[in-house]
């Protein structure tokens, strides 16, 4: 099937919404809304040249970042809750997104990348489609939470060149309390497998910046390394230890999770070493690491430079 028949029937499906895992079944063209709230326009809250992801996907003219309103997650602790947990935002057809695209080119990104494209995602690759035939030639990256349906993941064949999903939960208990998802780690480990299908589970650089493939992220949350060490035991068994892992030492409490119980801290540098070293001794080698310190790398959604 080709892109633009592919296209077709995604945007159908906005009709009776299955796009995730969650499986709302609402008619978001009538105005229907599932959990993520979204109606069956493009909804963006800001897009720019962002520093902050792994080296070879910021490489030193940033990733072109499309920050999307609201997620089909809502994970209680999200660092972007302020734009995340929120439906609103600029509404914008396919035309105006592909000229956001087009601009981030010119302004040097090494790539597009929608941040969470998974509830969007039939307008967002009818924007990719026509950036494509007005002369964008940077990648694609699919930025996401990791709950996706793996039939969605599959009709994006071809047309994504990097995924960037998250692995969230080993441990599906910790989805259900932190994400209020009961399938997480199924719907997140099936999803996987059909992405490195797609693109191979190894990352093709030039000049050090990302043209194809895979990075995982896991963030370590406080007191929940036992989800940690299964998310691993996990991509070993399912994938391989060979794809690329970004073990995420970031964690930091928003205001809505302050006063967790287990949320309201920051982790350990124990904490990180223990998970670090449990998936070297599970034999993956190719790891992006972070430092635990204080730096606070939450953005501010409502400033004008989120990242400072
Ligand atoms: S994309 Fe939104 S409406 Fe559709 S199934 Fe997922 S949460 Fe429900």
């Amino acid at each position: 099937m080709d892109s633009s028949n592919k296209l077709a029937l995604l945007k159908e499906i906005y009709k009776d919404c299955v796009l995730c895992p969650r499986r709302c079944h609402v008619d978001r063209t009538q105005g229907q809304l599932g959990y993520c709230r979204l109606p069956a326009r493009i909804t963006m809250d800001c897009a720019l040249a962002h520093y902050g992801e792994e080296p070879p996907i910021s490489g030193t003219r940033g990733a072109g970042t499309i920050f999307l309103s609201s997620c089909n997650l809502g994970c209680i602790y999200c660092q972007n809750y302020q734009i995340s947990h929120c439906a609103g935002g600029q509404e914008l057809d396919s035309p105006s997104l592909a000229r956001v695209m087009l601009d981030l080119q010119k302004r040097g990104c090494h790539n597009i990348e929608p941040v969470t494209p998974t509830s969007q995602v039939p307008l967002i690759m009818e924007s990719l489609l026509l950036a494509r035939e007005q002369g964008l030639q940077i990648p694609f990256v699919y930025n996401c939470g990791g709950y996706e349906d793996p039939g969605i993941i599959k009709m994006l064949d071809k047309m994504v060149d990097i995924y960037l999903p998250d692995f969230k939960y080993g441990v599906a208990e910790d989805g259900a309390d932190f994400s209020a998802v009961s399938d997480y780690p199924r719907y997140a480990l099936d999803s996987l497998k059909e992405m490195v299908r797609q693109v191979g589970p190894d990352l093709a650089l030039e000049n050090e910046v990302a043209k194809r493939g895979i990075i995982i992220r896991h963030l370590v949350l406080p007191g929940k390394l036992e989800n940690s060490r299964a998310v691993f035991r996990l991509i070993k068994k399912e994938i391989s230890t060979s794809v690329a892992i970004s073990l995420m030492s970031q964690y930091t409490p928003t205001v809505k999770v302050r006063s967790h119980p287990l949320l309201g801290r920051r982790i350990t540098a124990q904490e990180y070493e223990d998970v670090l070293n449990y998936a070297l001794d599970l034999g993956f080698e190719n790891l992006f690491v972070q430092e635990v310190n204080d730096e606070n790398l939450t953005p501010d959604f409502g400033s004008d430079k989120p990242f400072g």
